[in-house]
């Protein structure tokens, strides 16, 4: 599927093989197949198939260059496997952060803020928790939400039963709920996390990553070509205004440092949350909107044991059922508890324990609360015309502030957390842990979506750039709401709608020049 030799013309260039690049790909090649569609991709190929999920490489040593060839051009490489280990700015495993300007004086800043460059992008290593938002994390004005997340879970193959042999899961999800389901609509009630995870006959779990969103079609259409290792330095406009292709920059070891053209009728830049806005940025699109409205969750983390319980029988647990994240637990968000609660059961402790004490495996609770950041127009990233990152683009600066209300939100989320816990079992830590913000690597609004172009948004409510004809934006930037849930699926479902609305137009006139 991936290609060396760069187009000289095709119809959609995607930027950003991430699933919402994906999503773009998928749905053009289902929908316009006739269609030629290049995605450029500015890190290297690092799973098989394209794009898959690296914890699907059965080989550690594999598995652990996968993750670093991932990590960027900067020295910032992933060393903490789990959030719970973030003591401080540390990336996890196939991330990397950003060098400088994290974090500006006398402001909170973002210090965790984290990027993946590889075929696949963050998907390549990420939880694959797909709830769907609820109350205000939702979008008001697109009343189709509903079935673009429908769309959303087909593509990433989501389901809620892959951890169903997990020990103890249904007990720690009926402990959770005594707690917190009284007056919940039964949407909004604990409930088994749905997951971008699927079981294979043989028992084996393959999470999903690109590779899944693509899907066979994507991988069988024989109009759409990758090209890894290529960064996407500008999108091309032309007299009109209009999107008119991209300048690609070949980024091998030993490559001739050339640029080469691709014309393209419509542009998608899916080039994660921070990296679309300095795109946009690079190529003279900047609307006043751009980079604003930048939000990312605090998060806070907590650990209980369940004590009252027995070793399970070896046969309760279905092969592989145990491992890192074995049964994976919902506390959805609502506007009275504002905190998306994703609960997974470990195999061993995150806090040390006593020798002589050993571990049932899945009685060690890891608790995480995800908050609604208050969104500010003043939380921004802006962009260097004279200053450059690793990769040669424009530098990034943060302006980052938590105000009274989400410092509130916090001390709220931290006294939930030990709730929730007692409520499973026996608390393990003394006080829960408040991780550094950007760790909860869930970055919106720096491109964001509106229902008009009121200056306050990016984009409309098909992603299209305002006053810029055939240039998209895609990924969880494009989220307008001040979200807890881990945002991906919204995303996904996002781009679901854009790309549609890219097939329709292309109609008749797709795959020829124009
Ligand atoms: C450890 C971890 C756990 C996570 N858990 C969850 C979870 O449970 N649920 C959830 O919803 N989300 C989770 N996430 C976040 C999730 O992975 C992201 O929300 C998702 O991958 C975003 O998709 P995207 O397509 O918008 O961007 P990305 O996946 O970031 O992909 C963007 C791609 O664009 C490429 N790119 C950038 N600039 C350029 C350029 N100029 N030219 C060419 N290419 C470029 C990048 O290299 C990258 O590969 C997690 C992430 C990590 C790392």
């Amino acid at each position: 599927m991936t290609d060396r030799d760069y187009p000289a013309e095709v119809d959609v260039a995607i930027v950003g093989s991430g699933p919402t690049g994906a999503a773009y790909a998928r749905i053009l090649s289902e929908r316009a197949p006739g269609a030629r569609v290049a995605m450029f991709e500015v890190g290297p190929t690092v799973s098989d198939p394209p794009g898959s999920h690296v914890k699907n490489i059965a080989d550690p040593e594999a598995r652990a260059e996968a993750q670093r060839r991932s990590e960027g051009r900067g020295a910032t490489g992933g060393a903490a496997a789990s959030p719970v280990e973030m003591a401080g700015r540390r990336a996890r495993a196939g991330t990397y952060l950003l060098r400088d300007g994290f974090q500006l004086e006398g402001e909170d800043g973002i210090p965790a803020l984290a990027f993946s460059s590889n075929v696949g992008g963050m998907a390549a290593h990420w939880t694959a928790a797909c709830p769907r938002p609820g109350d205000s994390e939702r979008i008001g004005f697109l009343p189709d939400l509903d079935e673009l997340l429908d769309e959303g879970e087909r593509l990433l193959g989501v389901t809620v039963d892959a951890f169903d042999g997990a020990p103890f899961a249904e007990l720690v999800r009926q402990r959770l709920a005594a707690a917190v389901d009284a007056g919940r609509p039964a949407e909004r009630r604990v409930q088994r996390m749905p997951l971008a995870v699927h079981r294979r006959a043989d028992g084996a779990l393959v999470w999903s990553g690109s590779d899944i969103v693509f899907g066979d079609v994507t991988r069988g259409n024989e109009n759409f070509t990758l090209h890894d290792e290529t960064l996407v330095t500008r999108v091309l406009l032309g007299d009109d205004g209009a999107a008119a292709g991209v300048e690609v920059r070949d980024m091998r070891d030993g490559s001739p440092d050339e640029s080469h053209t691709v014309r393209a009728r419509v542009v998608v830049v899916a080039a994660d949350g921070l990296r679309t806005p300095q795109l946009l940025w690079a190529s003279g699109v900047r609307p006043a909107a751009l980079g604003r409205m930048l939000n990312d969750q605090p998060q806070v983390v907590f650990a209980a044991r369940l004590r009252d319980v027995e070793p399970p029988a070896a046969a309760e647990g279905r092969a592989g059922a145990l491992s890192e994240t074995s049964g994976v637990s919902w506390v959805p968000f609502t506007d009275a508890e504002p905190f998306h609660g994703q609960v997974m059961q470990l195999d061993t402790s995150p806090v040390p324990l006593a020798d002589d004490d050993p571990v049932i495996p899945g009685s060690i609770v890891g608790l995480g609360l995800f908050c609604a950041k208050d969104l500010q127009w003043d939380d921004r990233v802006e962009f260097s015309d004279a200053e450059r990152d690793d990769y040669g683009m424009p530098a990034m600066r943060i302006h980052y502030r938590l105000t009274d209300r989400d410092r509130a939100t916090l001390d709220r989320a931290r006294a939930h957390i030990v709730e929730l816990g007692a409520a499973v079992g026996e608390g393990l830590d003394e006080k829960p842990f408040t991780l550094p913000g950007g760790a909860s690597l869930h970055y919106q609004g720096a491109v964001r979506m509106g229902a008009q172009d009121d200056g306050r948004s990016v984009c409309d409510p098909d992603s299209a750039v305002w006053g810029v004809p055939g240039l998209y934006v895609a990924g969880n930037g494009v989220i307008p709401t001040a979200t807890a849930c881990n945002p991906t699926l919204t995303a996904v479902g996002l781009a679901v709608r854009g790309a549609r609305a890219i097939a329709a137009g292309l109609g008749a006139g797709a795959g020829v020049a124009r």
